[in-house]
C-alpha cells in the first residue's frame, strides 16, 4: 500500500472548499451523480467507435446503496473507470480535471455531454465523509485499485478486486453533530441514510441525468389476507431521465406543462402561459419559461426574489438564478438548461459569466415577443396578465433612468376616455383624429374621481381621447419617455394645454387684463397657496378649476411627498388657480373686487378649497372651509 500527500496547494484548496465554497452540504451527491454520469459518457462516447467495449446504451446506469450499520453510502457506476495513475492525477491533484483533458484529447464538440470542467466536485465529499473509499477498474485494465482517504492529511493507493468496469464510491459518513443549546452548528449526517432523502435529493438535483439512478428500496406492504405487513425491498429508479425540456413541443401536453409548472414553480394554480424555446446561435439553450396567472402575494415587495433554475446539461446548477431575468420580467418563473456554459470553480458562482449574459439578453426578448404576441392575439389574457404585472411593466420603463423603455412601451395599456377600455399606446395614435399633436392624460385617484375633473371636458369637447393615469408611477414613468411616436405626453392638468383659437385667446387676453385687480386681490390671499389665479378658456360647466405649471405636476408632488425618506420638507408644484369666466362666480367676484375687498379674500380662499376637492387633494384646513360655508349661509 503507498502512502501519499496531497499537494500542498491541494490541501490548502480542499480544505477551503470544503469550508466555503458550496452553501449546501447536500450538493456533494449531484457532484459525485455528475462524475459518475460523466464516466459513463465516456465509456458511451468510447463505444460508439469501439466493439470491444460491448454495451449498448441501455446497460448503462448508476446505483446507490445505503448501509446504515455501516454508516456508508455507495454509488456505482459502469463507467470508463480509472487507471492508479489516473487516480493520482484525478484525485490527488485538485483542480485537474479529467473531463476537461478527455475532451481536449478527443477534440470533442461543444455540444457533448459532459459536465465536468474543473476538477474540484469530488472533494464535495468530504464535506459530509469521515473517509471516502473510490474503488475503481479502468476499461482495459485487469486490475482495479482502490483510494482511500479521510481528507487533507493525505490518501492511500492499492490494488484490489472489482470484476466490473467501472467506479464505487463509498462515503463513510461523519457523525451527527448535537450543537449548542439552540441548535446552532448541529450537522445531521445520518440523514444521508435515509432512503427517502437520497430519492428527494436525486430527484431534485439529477432528475435529468439520462442514465438510470437505481436504488433498491425497502418497501412495507400488507400481507394477503392478514392485517399485517411485510417489508419487501424493490429496485427503483430515481430520476426520470428524459427532461421536459427536452421532448418534442409536439409530444408535450398542456397537462404536463401545467403539472411540471405547479410541482416545480411551487404554484396552486396552471399558469397563464408557457414559453417552450429551443435557440441556436451565439448560444444554445433551452428554456422552459412560465408566466404564473396571478402575482404571488409578496411580489410587489422587497423580499420577492427573482430568477430561473440554472442547468449545465440536465445538472441542476443553481435554484434561481437571478441574473437570467431582468426586474422588469421578474414575474417569470421556468428554468434554462445549456450545453455551453463554461463551469466555474464552484457550480453556485456563475453570476459573471459571458454566456449566462447572452442567454440572459436572449430571454429578455422572448418574454417581451412572447407578450406582444399575447396582446395581440389573445387581449382576453394579456389583460390579465397587466391585471398581475403591468405595474412592474410601468416600474421597469420608469427605472434606470428610462433605459429600457424601448423595449417595455409597447406592452403598456392605459385606461382610457374611450368606452372605458384599456388601450395602448399605439392603439391610442391609431385612433388620434386629425389636428391632434399630443396625447393627453389625466391623473387622479381613480377613473371616476378624473372623469369628474372640470379640465377633461376642453380635451374631450375637441373629440380627443385622454389616458387615466390613476396609480403613482403612471405619470413618472411617461415623464421618462417624453413621448411616443414623436407624440409628446400632456398631462390636461397642466396650465398651458392650449387648446383655444386664436380669437379665443384674444378674448381671454382682454377679459384678463381688465380683471387684474380682481385676480391680484385673489392672489394675495392665497399667498403661499398658489403660484398665480387666472382666467381660464378650458372650463365649461365648473366654476374653477387647479393647474400645474412647469415639470412637477400636482399628482407627482403628492406621490414624492408621501414616500418614505421625504422627511419634512414639502415638495410643491407650481400651482395655478383658474376661474371660468364665462360662470355667474365671476361676475360675483368682479363685483365684490368694487364693493368689500376682504370678502373677496375669503372667496379666493374658498374657491381654492373646492378646487383642491374637485381635483381629489386634501384641504388643509377642513375646519377653516367649514366656518367659512357657514357665514355664507
Ligand atoms: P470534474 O468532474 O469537474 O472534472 P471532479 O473533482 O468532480 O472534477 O472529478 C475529478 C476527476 O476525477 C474527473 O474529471 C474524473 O477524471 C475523475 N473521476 C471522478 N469520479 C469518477 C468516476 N465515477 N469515474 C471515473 N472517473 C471519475
Ligand atoms: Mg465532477
Amino acid at each position: 500500500m503507498e502512502q501519499k500527500q496531497f499537494q500542498a496547494e491541494s490541501k490548502r484548496l480542499m480544505d477551503m472548499m470544503i469550508h466555503s465554497i458550496y452553501t449546501h452540504k447536500e450538493i456533494f451527491l449531484r457532484e459525485l451523480i455528475s462524475n459518475a454520469s460523466d464516466a459513463i459518457d465516456k465509456l458511451y462516447f468510447r463505444s460508439l467507435t469501439d466493439d470491444s467495449v460491448g454495451m449498448n446504451k441501455s446497460d448503462f446506469g448508476i446505483s446507490i446503496a445505503i448501509d446504515k450499520d455501516a454508516r456508508t453510502l455507495t454509488i456505482s457506476d459502469n463507467g470508463i473507470g480509472m487507471t492508479k495513475e489516473e487516480m493520482e492525477e484525478h484525485l490527488g491533484t485538485i483542480a485537474n480535471s479529467g473531463s476537461l483533458q478527455f475532451k481536449k484529447e478527443n477534440n470533442l464538440a461543444e455540444d457533448n455531454q459532459i459536465i465536468g470542467q474543473f476538477g474540484v466536485g469530488f472533494y464535495s465529499a468530504f464535506m459530509v465523509a469521515k473517509c471516502v473509499t473510490v474503488k475503481s477498474r479502468a476499461f482495459g485494465a485487469d486490475q482495479a485499485y482502490v483510494w482511500q482517504s479521510e481528507g487533507v492529511e493525505g490518501y492511500t493507493i492499492d490494488t484490489c478486486d472489482k470484476d466490473t468496469v467501472g467506479t464505487e464510491i463509498t462515503l463513510e459518513l461523519l457523525p451527527d453533530v448535537a450543537g449548542d443549546e439552540d441548535g446552532n452548528g448541529a450537522e445531521n449526517y445520518s440523514e444521508y441514510l435515509d432512503q427517502y432523502r437520497i430519492q428527494s435529493l436525486i430527484k431534485r438535483y439529477s432528475d435529468y441525468i439520462r442514465f438510470p439512478i437505481r436504488m433498491e428500496m425497502t418497501k412495507s406492504r400488507k400481507k394477503e389476507d392478514s392485517d399485517e405487513y411485510e417489508d419487501y425491498t424493490e429496485t427503483v429508479t430515481l430520476n426520470s431521465m428524459v427532461p421536459l425540456w427536452h421532448k418534442n413541443k409536439s409530444e408535450i401536453t398542456e397537462e404536463e406543462y401545467n403539472t411540471f409548472y405547479r410541482d416545480k414553480c411551487g404554484d396552486y394554480t396552471n399558469p397563464l402561459c408557457h414559453i417552450h424555446v429551443h435557440n441556436e446561435g451565439s448560444i444554445t439553450y433551452d428554456a422552459l419559461l412560465y408566466i404564473p396567472e396571478h402575482a404571488p402575494f409578496n411580489y410587489y415587495n422587497k423580499d420577492y426574489e427573482k430568477g430561473l433554475q440554472l442547468y449545465a446539461n440536465g445538472v441542476l446548477i443553481m435554484d434561481r438564478c437571478e441574473d437570467l431575468l431582468p426586474d422588469y420580467f421578474s414575474f417569470v418563473k421556468g428554468l434554462v438548461d445549456s450545453e455551453d456554459l463554461s463551469l466555474n470553480i464552484s457550480r453556485e458562482m456563475l453570476q459573471h459569466d459571458t454566456q449566462l449574459r447572452l442567454i440572459a439578453r436572449s430571454i429578455e426578448r422572448t418574454i417581451k415577443n412572447e407578450l406582444k404576441r399575447m396582446m395581440k392575439n389573445d387581449r382576453e389574457k394579456y389583460e390579465k396578465f397587466y391585471q398581475a404585472f403591468g405595474l412592474q411593466l410601468k416600474y421597469g420603463v420608469y427605472s434606470d433612468y428610462g433605459m429600457h423603455k424601448e423595449l417595455l412601451q409597447d406592452l403598456l395599456l392605459f385606461p382610457s376616455s374611450k368606452e372605458g377600455k384599456l388601450t395602448s399606446l399605439q392603439e391610442y395614435i391609431d385612433r388620434m383624429p386629425e389636428g391632434q399633436d399630443a396625447i393627453y392624460y389625466a391623473t387622479g385617484e381613480s377613473i371616476s374621481r378624473i372623469e369628474l375633473l372640470p379640465q377633461t371636458e376642453q380635451v374631450k369637447d375637441k373629440g380627443y381621447e385622454i389616458l387615466y393615469f390613476t396609480e403613482n408611477v403612471d405619470e413618472f414613468a411617461i415623464r421618462m419617455m417624453q413621448n411616443y411616436q414623436d407624440k409628446p405626453f400632456k398631462s390636461v392638468l397642466d396650465s398651458s394645454l392650449d387648446l383655444e383659437s386664436e380669437e379665443e385667446k384674444k378674448a381671454l387676453e382682454e377679459k384678463q387684463e381688465s380683471s387684474k385687480t380682481m385676480l391680484e386681490t385673489m392672489q394675495k390671499a392665497l399667498e403661499g397657496k398658489v403660484g398665480s389665479v387666472k382666467l381660464s378658456g378650458r372650463l365649461k360647466s365648473h366654476p374653477v378649476c387647479l393647474s400645474s405649471e412647469g415639470e412637477l405636476s400636482m399628482e407627482m408632488a403628492k406621490t414624492l411627498n408621501a414616500m418614505p425618506g421625504a422627511n419634512g420638507e414639502k415638495l410643491h408644484a407650481n400651482t395655478v388657480l383658474e376661474i371660468n369666466p364665462e360662470h355667474a362666480i365671476y361676475q360675483t367676484l368682479m363685483q365684490l373686487q368694487e364693493s368689500d375687498p376682504e370678502k373677496l379674500g375669503e372667496y379666493a380662499k374658498l374657491l381654492y378649497d373646492q378646487a383642491l376637492l374637485i381635483a381629489g387633494m386634501p384641504i388643509e384646513d377642513p375646519v377653516a372651509f367649514s366656518n367659512r360655508i357657514c357665514s355664507l349661509m
